[in-house]
């Protein structure tokens, strides 16, 4: 008979895939005001962020909200905005962090405190404090 203690140390013996959620527990359902869950649907491989509730707002694809919320959380990180400078993380620098979830998750967790889901699937982000930055700090 194993004790809990034990399953979970032979389980930290094999080093677990990486969670492949960027946005686990950070989006929420502006329509019933519930996080958002991570929905796999093995039979097409899609992944999607989805309400539990019987809620009518409509599953958001992982993959787009999820880039396009990193590209907004490493801009946020350089101090720039993409409405006054442009586009200014590389496709390389997005990619590179994609690969790495782990990664990816602490930058999105450092720019967001929320992120609201709208009823047609727009993201509203909710950002942190711009002083909790490291390095840059912008003059007011
Ligand atoms: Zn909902």
């Amino acid at each position: 008979m194993s004790t809990p203690l034990a399953t979970c140390a032979a389980a930290s013996l094999v080093s677990p895939p990486p969670d492949p959620w960027l946005l686990r527990g950070r989006l929420v359902c502006e329509r019933c005001g519930r996080t958002r869950l991570p929905v796999f649907d093995p039979g097409v491989g899609r992944r999607s962020y989805d309400c539990a509730t019987p809620c009518q707002a409509p599953p958001l694809p992982a993959a787009r909200v999820e880039r396009d919320l990193l590209l907004l959380a490493l801009m946020w990180t350089t101090g720039r905005s993409e409405h006054t400078d442009g586009p200014v993380v590389s496709a390389d620098r997005l990619g590179a962090c994609l690969a790495w979830p782990d990664r990816a998750r602490a930058v999105i967790g450092a720019a967001y405190v929320a992120v609201t889901v709208t009823e047609h699937g727009h993201l509203r982000p909710i950002y942190r404090p711009l002083d909790t930055r490291t390095g840059t700090e912008t003059a007011r």
